[in-house]
């Protein structure tokens, strides 16, 4: 039988790779190559889309307002289209804080400089005063991962607001998540997924990188992962759970 493959797909990863970030790549690629996947990476810089048709899950980390600043034109003249098209096609994506605000309709920096995402996702962002900083726990609304919670770090100044059809990833038990106000966090549209996790967020949540996989290769028929050994990523999981209920 041919071995299955994944297809991860890295966009910017010179750029928008901060807070461990990278943590998140490691992940979805050991976790397919100890299922017996052939795991591959396709590194999406300026500049280029090759390859883009052929990826499974795509990442787009966090980055500074000087980061976003250098990859916003790329994205909308090079990637918007052929994102749309591999979204369209079933593809997942994982957009975290920076990723996650230029995917939206636009992320405008405190100075008042707006930047134009692609508008994949139904979110607008703009940067306030203060710096969103800390632990965050999260309790999602995500249908079919065991534990129901998130866990991560966030370090950010943008203010997301979900319009109509974004639907929150979960609500914010310890943290401030999307905006400090409506106790939200991330956002779901489709198979695209963003959220201000850093940390790096998926190896301390395998049951959330099982869920983007999963979710991506259901259009292969591929809807079932063999289990894997957790219990290290879920003890650090809940480490971070009894650290905010001791707060
Ligand atoms: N520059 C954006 C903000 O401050 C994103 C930061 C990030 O990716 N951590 O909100």
């Amino acid at each position: 039988m041919a071995r299955k493959t994944l297809t991860v797909g890295w966009l910017y990863p010179d750029l928008m790779n901060i807070y461990g970030d990278r943590g998140n790549i490691l992940t979805l690629l050991k976790r397919a190559e100890w299922r017996d996947f052939d795991a591959r990476l396709i590194e999406l810089g300026r500049g280029t889309t090759e390859g883009i048709d052929d990826v499974d899950v795509f990442f787009f980390g966090g980055g500074q307002d000087r980061e976003q600043a250098l990859v916003y034109e790329d994205l909308l003249e090079t990637k918007q289209t052929a994102l749309e098209r591999a979204v369209a096609s079933g593809a997942s994506v994982l957009a975290v804080c920076g990723g996650y605000q230029l995917l939206g309709q636009y992320y405008q920096t405190g100075e008042g400089e707006r930047f134009p995402g692609i508008g994949l996702i139904d979110v607008r962002t703009e940067a306030g005063k203060q710096r969103f900083i800390g632990d965050v726990v999260v309790d999602t609304d995500l249908p079919d991962i065991q534990p129901q919670t998130l866990v991560g770090f966030e370090n950010h100044s943008g203010r997301t607001y979900l319009g109509p059809k974004a639907k929150p990833l979960g609500r914010v038990r310890m943290g401030f998540g999307n905006n400090g106000e409506d106790h939200t966090e991330g956002c779901i549209q489709g198979g695209i997924l963003g959220t201000y996790l850093h940390g790096s967020l998926l190896p301390k949540n395998p049951h959330l990188a099982d869920h983007l996989v999963t979710s991506a290769l259901a259009r292969r028929g591929i809807t079932e992962l063999a289990p894997l050994d957790d219990a290290a990523e879920i003890a650090a999981h809940e480490k971070i759970l009894a650290r905010a209920q001791r707060r």
